[in-house]
C-alpha cells in the first residue's frame, strides 16, 4: 500500500556558503521550485516531470550555479553538466560540458528517453540538442556579472578557486516520489570555478551526482565533485539505506565518510519510497526546500527548519532573515 506521506519533493540550491546578500534569493528560489514541482505531483504528474520542472526553474534563476549563472571555466567559458534518473527502470540520462543550452537537465532527459546512451558530451550533445529542436542560446546570455567577477578574481596568481568555491556553490538538484510511488532525481551544475576546459565533475556521473531506485530511494548531491566521485556519494547513501539506516542517518553517515576519508564537504537531499526525506550537509550552508502534505519546509543554515502552509500566498517567497 502506498504511504499517505506521498507525494513529496525535495530541492537543493548547492552546498557551501551563501553570501548574506544572496541568502534570501537562494531560499526563495528553492522554495518556489519545490512549490511548483509539488503542484505537478499533486495534479498526478510523475516524479520525473516534477524533478525536471524544479531543476529547470533553478537553472533559469541566475542566483544558482546552473544554466544562467553557471560558473566560468579558466577560459571564461561555460561548460555545464546535468543528470536525471528514473527509479522505476533505473534508466538515466546525462550531458556533460554543454555550452549553448539554457536547460541542460531537459537535454539529459532527452538523452535518457530518445537515445540508447546514458551520457552525451560537448559537441555531440549540442548536435543531439539541435536534432531534438532545442534552441541554441549564446553562451554570453548564460554569463552573469557575478560569475564574470568571480572568474576574474580567480585568475590572480595567488587565487585558490577550489577554496573560494567551497565558499560559494550553487549547484541545483531535486528528488521526488509521486503518488504512484515512482522515484526520480535530477542534478544540474556549471561545475567548479575556473575549472580546466573539459573538466567533468560528479554531477553527470550516475551514483555520484545522483541516483534513483524505486526499491530504495533517491539522492541528489552537491559539493566538491572530485571528492564526491571518490566515494560515489549518492549510491553510498542508498547503500546505507539498504542496510537499514533512515534517510537522515544514511545521508549523515555518507557525508561523514566523505569528510573523514577524502576530506570533502558537501550536501545531499534524500527520499525513500515511503516519503521520508532529508536535507543534510557538512558545508556551512545549503539552501533547501521540501514540499509534502501541503506543507513547505525550508532552511539554509545547519539545524534550521522553517515550515509554512503551501497555500499561504507568501509561501513561495518566504522572508528569510539572514
Ligand atoms: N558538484 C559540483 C561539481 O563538482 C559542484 C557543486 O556541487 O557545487 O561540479
Amino acid at each position: 500500500m502506498l504511504s499517505d506521506m506521498l507525494p513529496v519533493v525535495v530541492v537543493h540550491g548547492g552546498a557551501g556558503f551563501v553570501p548574506r546578500q544572496r541568502s534570501e534569493l537562494s531560499v526563495s528560489g528553492v522554495c518556489s521550485a519545490a512549490g511548483s514541482a509539488y503542484g505537478i505531483l499533486k495534479g498526478g504528474g510523475s516524479s520525473m516531470d516534477a524533478v525536471v520542472n524544479a531543476v529547470t526553474l533553478l537553472e533559469n534563476n541566475p542566483a544558482f550555479n546552473a544554466g544562467i549563472g553557471s560558473v566560468l571555466n579558466v577560459r571564461g567559458d561555460i561548460e555545464m553538466d546535468a543528470l536525471v534518473m528514473d527509479g522505476k527502470t533505473l534508466a538515466s540520462g546525462a550531458v556533460s560540458a554543454v555550452r549553448n543550452i539554457a536547460n541542460p537537465t531537459q537535454l539529459a532527459r532527452l538523452v535518457m528517453e530518445k537515445t540508447s546512451h546514458a551520457c552525451l558530451t560537448a559537441e555531440g550533445a549540442s548536435q543531439f540538442a539541435r536534432a531534438m529542436g532545442i534552441p541554441e542560446v549564446p553562451v554570453e546570455s548564460l554569463i552573469t556579472d557575478y560569475s564574470r567577477m568571480r572568474w576574474q578574481k580567480n585568475l590572480a596568481a595567488d587565487a585558490n578557486p577550489v577554496e573560494c568555491q567551497m565558499g560559494k556553490m550553487g549547484t541545483v538538484g531535486a528528488v521526488a516520489v509521486d503518488t504512484e510511488g515512482n522515484i526520480a532525481c535530477a542534478t544540474s551544475t556549471g561545475g567548479m570555478l575556473n575549472k580546466m576546459v573539459g573538466r567533468v565533475g560528479d554531477t553527470p556521473c550516475i551514483g555520484s551526482g545522483g541516483y534513483a531506485d524505486n526499491n530504495i530511494g533517491a539522492v541528489s548531491t552537491t559539493g566538491h565533485g572530485e571528492t564526491i566521485m571518490k566515494v560515489t556519494l549518492a549510491r553510498l547513501i542508498l547503500f546505507n539505506m539498504e542496510k537499514g539506516q533512515s534517510v537522515e542517518a544514511a545521508s549523515d553517515s555518507g557525508l561523514a565518510l566523505m569528510k573523514s576519508r577524502v576530506d570533502g564537504l558537501g550536501g545531499v537531499i534524500t527520499v525513500d519510497p515511503q516519503g521520508h526525506w532529508a536535507a543534510r550537509f557538512s558545508s556551512l550552508q545549503m539552501a533547501w526546500a521540501a514540499a509534502q502534505s501541503d506543507t513547505l519546509h525550508y532552511g539554509l543554515y545547519t539545524g534550521e527548519h522553517f515550515t509554512q502552509n503551501i497555500d499561504d500566498p507568501e509561501s513561495h517567497y518566504p522572508k528569510y532573515k539572514a
